[in-house]
């Protein structure tokens, strides 16, 4: 048998994801003078499950996986986060993203509280059957916890549609019953909806529409680098590509790639799914992660993980505007020099909600046993995306504060306001 995953102590450079998430919190307490037991009550996660999978690999041996499914708010109704297959997930990471998870559903109105979970597993290194055997495991483990009424996953970074079947068809299995809207994200064949897989890309197209209207900048020729291209970064890419913007730069774990004339985004997407390596891509040069994020474009895309954007590089950043498509990319202290250069943020909790927005469509539609075309669900997300986009704004121009202050503040405070009417007081 093989060790647990243990924790990993986040080292002195990499800012602790969880305190970033605290830090946001705390401003926007003050901000609305929250008391002290209300902060208490937010500042801390409802349910926090640890689980260790033992899993049967191909070789006959056993390896334990660590594994987490955090509810961190339910005040405005079941958790709703994705599942994260990743090696360095920690229980403070996953704490740090349900956290945001609570503030994202709040700020597009969608009847959700935050949640989040993590697998400690690089999932690139386990063959099919052994991704099934963790992620059925997984969705045993936290069965307990979750449900169409109590908490329902969804993809993140290191999952994808398929095995959220897999945990629909676990969690339907153990309950003896259909239950389709315990999971979202799932292939259309299995109850998925239209739109979900573009959905996360779609919203950042939408708010850097509005953000271009609000700054005179036409999006025609507009230059954007995306850093990741998972399923985030590539349909960012491709949606903001198809509106007429010059995508120059896109990176993964490989590296970057780099043309001024700007990059054939069809072909970058399809050297990804080939050899999952977007460096392969021919005809481009070379750049890094680092350096992507300080190439002087109209619109920056980080759209891989925490802590990109932090005190050590922010103040070489080019962008006019900033998309969130990652949760987290941004540490507080690098917010304060890119506010201080006029830098245009629109943070997470914003810009990356189309995935969260689509994946609430899935779960109505599963429950009322309907399927909705293609269209409708694009119409509804441009809707949601847009009037959220103006609320957010609205309130940053008033208060003269940053577009995620104004999006924490407008978070906290709708879900403040559940708690209060429903009395869930600590
Ligand atoms: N993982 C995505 C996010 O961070 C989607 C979550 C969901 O659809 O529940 O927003």
């Amino acid at each position: 048998m093989v060790e647990p995953g243990v924790e990993a102590a986040p080292t002195a450079e990499q800012a602790d994801p969880y305190a970033t998430a605290l830090a946001q919190f705390d401003a926007a307490a003050d901000r609305l003078g929250l008391d002290e037991g209300m902060r208490q009550y937010l500042r801390t996660c409802r349910r926090e499950l640890i689980v260790n999978l033992p899993v049967r690999m191909d070789d006959g041996s056993t390896v334990v996986f660590f594994g987490c499914r955090v509810q961190h708010n339910l005040a405005r109704g079941p958790g709703k986060g994705g599942i994260r297959f990743h090696p360095s997930v920690t229980l403070n990471e996953v704490k740090a993203l349900a956290t945001w998870m609570t503030w994202k559903c709040a700020v597009v109105k969608i009847p959700f509280g935050g949640a989040k979970g993590g697998v400690k597993v690089d999932p690139k290194k386990l063959s099919l059957r052994e991704l099934e055997n963790l992620s059925r495991r997984y969705a045993a483990a936290i069965g307990p916890v979750i449900g169409p009424d109590l908490d329902v996953p969804a993809p993140d970074v290191g999952t994808d549609p398929r095995i959220m079947a897999w945990i629909m068809d676990a969690y339907s299995s153990a309950q003896g019953r259909w239950t389709p809207a315990v999971v979202t994200g799932k292939p259309i064949a299995v109850f998925g909806t239209e739109g979900r897989v573009a959905a996360t890309g779609s919203g950042i197209l939408h708010v850097v529409r509005e953000a271009a209207r609000h700054h005179g900048l036409s999006l025609d020729g507009a230059t954007v680098a995306v850093q990741g291209f998972g399923n985030a970064g590539q349909w960012s890419a491709r949606l903001l590509a198809r509106q007429g913007c010059r995508v120059v730069a896109v990176s993964d774990t490989s590296g970057g790639i780099y043309s001024g004339r700007g990059l054939d985004v069809e072909a970058a997407i399809a050297q990804k799914l080939e050899s999952n390596r977007v460096t392969d891509y021919a005809g481009a040069d070379r750049t890094t992660n680092e350096d992507l994020l300080t190439l002087p474009v109209d619109v920056l895309v980080p759209a891989a993980f925490e802590n990109q954007i932090t005190g050590a590089n922010a103040a070489d950043v080019k962008a006019k505007i900033i998309a969130e498509a990652a949760n987290g990319p941004t540490t507080p202290e690098a917010d304060e020099i890119l506010g201080d250069a006029g830098i245009f943020v629109i943070p997470d909790i914003l810009a990356s909600a189309g995935g969260v927005v689509v994946s609430y469509f899935e779960w109505a539609q599963n429950r009322a046993g309907l399927f909705w075309r293609e269209e409708d669900v694009d119409n509804r997300l441009r809707e949601v995306m847009t009037s959220a986009y103006h609320d957010v704004q609205g309130l940053a121009e008033r208060d003269k504060i940053t577009m995620r202050e104004a999006a924490t503040v407008l978070g906290v405070s709708r879900v403040v306001e559940a708690a209060e009417l429903r009395g869930m007081r600590p």
